[in-house]
Order: structure tokens, then C-alpha cells, then sequence
């Protein structure tokens, strides 16, 4: 890989709206949190928590972060939550050995409790047959990269920008093959991700909320990404508080510049909380 690749950015840069009326980058108020006791934390990975890297494969837990989530952990009585695209099985390999309540898969997979590995909650994975077709498009051209993220498909064209066009148009071909196949198309930044369009982020957090020991405390979510504004969406119905991360989103209550200042701002919360 050429140093000006390995320099690029390579996943899930889907470019979220920017609303130019919004303020610049402020640090977010304490006051805007409520008592951590009554507080439900639900946290994006990627581009939130951890900083995007040129593969998926390479982001990296902080050991302070570790020290963070779990202290917010327990003064929540358990009440936070990891919500990302990725899958229960990749999400437990980058924090491992920490175990977390979790939606993951875009909200194909939910984990309500960490003591037992058999309660979680997994959807139907993706067809077999609809995958395949969706992979073959990967052999439009050299450089087109496939992941499979077991309830979804994601081709990156990072490497081959000329076949955006070939790519969507492929898919679009599949999908009016397929007009009862329940899929959906998330476009990104040189990445086409293809998911069941059963789940999405925001059903996946409004199941969780449904449950303990989420249920009745206020939702806090911090998210940088597309799919996570169905999430900030959802916020003013559960009284919430949403944040995003790079960008200034829309109907936020407020942004930070990067993952880092998010990292910063949960060990203050932590901090102030034990105070
Ligand atoms: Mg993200």
C-alpha cells in the first residue's frame, strides 16, 4: 500500500449532513447531563469511540477507555450500551476481554445482558443466495473490496472510484430482480453497504430501551456516522440527549470535534459523577 493510501481514511466516512446553522464545536455542557443514575449511555464505535484507521481490522481500545466505559458501567447499574454496524462477534474481539450490552449490526443483534452469551438476540442473517449475487459484484473490477458483516454486505471502492456507477447499478439490477427482498442500500463514501431492511439503529435502541435495565432512564447518544441520525432522531420521543461526533448533525444538542474529545468528556462524566 502506497504511503497515500495507508494515509486514507477507509471505512464508514459516509459524509453526514452538515447543518450550517448550528454552532461551532462546543464542549458539551455537564449540565446538560442528568444524574448518571438515571442515565442510559449508548455509544457508536467507530469514528464515536474509537478513532476511524485505514481498515476496519486496525482501530484500537484505548486502555483509558477501557477504565472509562467500565466505571460508567457500573454507576449506571449496567445501563450503557454499544450501538454499531458491526456485529456482536467483532464488537467482543476489539474490547475484548470487556464483555458490553450491545446493539449491533445496524440493530440486527442485541445484547441485554453480559452474564449470558445464550440471551442475546440475533436476526436471520442475510440471504445466501442475495449475498452471493451482491458479492459478484465485486468482480466488476480490481480494487473493489467485499466485507462481509454477516447481516450485511459492504463493497468498498476506495481502490476502484471509477465503478461507483457500475456498483450502484448492479445493485439496483439485483434489487429489481429481487423487488420482495427486504434489503436496503446504505450509500457512503467510497462504500457501498447493503443491509436487511427489517432493522436499523433506532429499532434496535428503542427495543433496548424497553428492557432493563435501560428502561425509564434517559437515553444519551453519541454517534458520528449516516446511520446513527436514525438514532438521533428518535431522541426527543425518550426525553434523550443526542451528540454527534466530526460533524454537526441535525437536531443534536451538541458536537465534538472527534473521537478523542468524546473519550475525554466520558472520564469528566465519570469523574464528576463520583465527585
Ligand atoms: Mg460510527
Amino acid at each position: 500500500m502506497t504511503p497515500e493510501l495507508a494515509a486514507m481514511p477507509m471505512r464508514d466516512e459516509r459524509a453526514m449532513r452538515d447543518n450550517e446553522d448550528a454552532p461551532d464545536a462546543v464542549p458539551v455542557p455537564h449540565e446538560l447531563v442528568p444524574h448518571l443514575g438515571e442515565t442510559a449511555i449508548l455509544l457508536d464505535i467507530d469514528g464515536t469511540l474509537l478513532d476511524l484507521m485505514p481498515t476496519p481490522r486496525e482501530v484500537w481500545v484505548p486502555p483509558g477507555l477501557s477504565v472509562t466505559l467500565k466505571g460508567l458501567v457500573e454507576r449506571t447499574s449496567g445501563a450503557l450500551a454499544l450501538v454499531s454496524g458491526r456485529s456482536l462477534n467483532d464488537i467482543d474481539l476489539i474490547f475484548a476481554p470487556d464483555v458490553y450490552r450491545a446493539v449491533a449490526g445496524h440493530g440486527a443483534e442485541m445484547r441485554l445482558s453480559v452474564d449470558n452469551e445464550a440471551d442475546d438476540v440475533h436476526a436471520p442473517p442475510m440471504d445466501k443466495e442475495l449475498k452471493r449475487r451482491l458479492a459478484a459484484i465485486a468482480k466488476l473490477s480490481p480494487g473493489i473490496l467485499l466485507e462481509d458483516k454477516g447481516y450485511s454486505l459492504a463493497l468498498h471502492y476506495r481502490l476502484a472510484p471509477h465503478a461507483e456507477k457500475a456498483i450502484y447499478e448492479s445493485v439496483s439490477l439485483i434489487r429489481a430482480d429481487l423487488p420482495n427482498a427486504p434489503i436496503e442500500v446504505l450509500p457512503g463514501k467510497f462504500v457501498c453497504e447493503i443491509k436487511h431492511s427489517g432493522f436499523t439503529k433506532a429499532s434496535g435502541v428503542r427495543e433496548l430501551m424497553k428492557h432493563e435495565p435501560f428502561r425509564g432512564r434517559r437515553p444519551l447518544f453519541i454517534g458520528d456516522d449516516v446511520t446513527d441520525e436514525t438514532v438521533f432522531a428518535i431522541m426527543p420521543d425518550m426525553n434523550g440527549l443526542a451528540f454527534s461526533v466530526g460533524r454537526r448533525a441535525i437536531g443534536v444538542n451538541g458536537h465534538f470535534d472527534a473521537p478523542a474529545d468524546v473519550r475525554a468528556f466520558l472520564a469528566r462524566l465519570l469523574d464528576t459523577s463520583g465527585a
